[in-house]
């Protein structure tokens, strides 16, 4: 298939991307890695009258530490951010996701801003934010917003994106002294999307107590599982404690039956990989704390 006739603009500058955004109004597409965006063209499930390149728009792409947070520019290929010493130390959980992203030559191309902003259901970098406490910059002709990264994703492939803005960049502040992450799925094969997902960070005091714990499911939307969360909190690490806050976790959860798998199945898979993420993100915590 080839797609619907458009019309193709290839901006320098992001003030050219947001102005080209304000005049071309809602049926302006920013085309990123192209890894999502190309196949619905070419299947027209996806038909833009124009589509604004991001490509050469060299100040979107960025992968830098200031004051301790990583600053990750929007076109930034997921393959940079796997591969990057300063993620691998500071923010394994991206890491980690990241690798989970389809085959090698799918994260050479896609990139950061294009996996939020298209917000496909079980995407791995969604739900790793999430539970990074990432923020959003969003940048419109009007100006810029941010957004927390839990706010970001509203339901399948919808965002709070307006017409005429863009994701410009990610903000993901550095885990607590004693944290330890982890990021566990279930796919078909190798390279498909997952079925089930969960995504953990915890902290962990001197004592070997939970002083902080954040916990993410993939769904239509990343699930956020407070109730879990605050099931661990104040507590030591034990099997038992883990099973609990992953029953809690999927209790009353919503999750959408497919060709590959009945919501059903997905709940399960998510109570089973939640709490062997927190173990090994408990795990990951106590070493940490060890060496440090
Ligand atoms: C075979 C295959 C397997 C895959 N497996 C996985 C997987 O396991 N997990 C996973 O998460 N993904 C998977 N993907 C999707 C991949 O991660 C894509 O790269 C990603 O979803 C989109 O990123 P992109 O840069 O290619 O965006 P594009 O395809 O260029 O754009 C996608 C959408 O996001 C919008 N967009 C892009 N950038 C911005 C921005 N900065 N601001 C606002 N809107 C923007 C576009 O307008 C478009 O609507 C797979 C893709 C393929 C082809």
């Amino acid at each position: 298939m080839k797609p619907a006739s458009f019309e193709y603009h290839d901006p320098t500058t992001l003030s050219e991307v947001t102005a080209l955004l304000d005049r071309l109004g809602e049926d302006a597409r920013v085309l990123a890695g192209g890894q999502s965006l190309v196949p619905l063209m070419n299947f027209r499930l996806a038909r833009p009258a124009y589509l604004v390149d991001l490509n050469r728009v060299a100040e979107l792409d960025f992968l830098s530490v200031e004051g301790g947070e990583l600053r990750i520019g929007a076109t930034t290929r997921q393959r940079v951010l796997e591969r990057s010493e300063a993620v691998a130390s500071g923010w394994p959980l991206l890491r980690e996701a990241t690798g989970f992203i389809g085959h090698v030559q799918i994260r050479n191309r896609g990139t950061v801003g294009g996996s939020l902003a298209h917000a496909f259901p079980s995407a791995e970098l969604p739900v790793a934010m999430v539970t990074l406490d990432a923020a959003f910059v969003l940048q419109g002709e009007g100006g810029e917003r941010t957004v927390a990264a839990e706010d970001f994703v509203l339901g399948t492939m919808t965002t709070v994106l307006e017409p005429g803005e863009l994701l410009r960049e990610v903000r993901v502040p550095a885990p607590a002294a004693g944290s330890g992450a982890s990021f566990r799925e279930v796919s078909r094969r190798y390279g498909d999307f997952a079925l089930a997902g969960a995504a953990v960070l915890v902290t962990l005091d001197r004592d070997g107590v939970v002083t902080a714990a954040r916990l993410t499911l993939t769904g239509p939307a990343p699930i956020r599982a407070r109730a879990a969360e605050d099931a661990v909190l104040g507590q030591k690490p034990s099997e038992a404690l883990f099973r609990e806050a992953a029953r809690r976790a999927v209790a009353d959860i919503e999750q959408d039956s497919d060709m590959h798998a009945t919501a059903e199945y997905r709940v399960r898979a998510c109570e089973a990989l939640a709490r062997r993420a927190l173990a090994e993100a408990a795990e990951r915590a106590a070493a940490s704390r060890a060496a440090g």
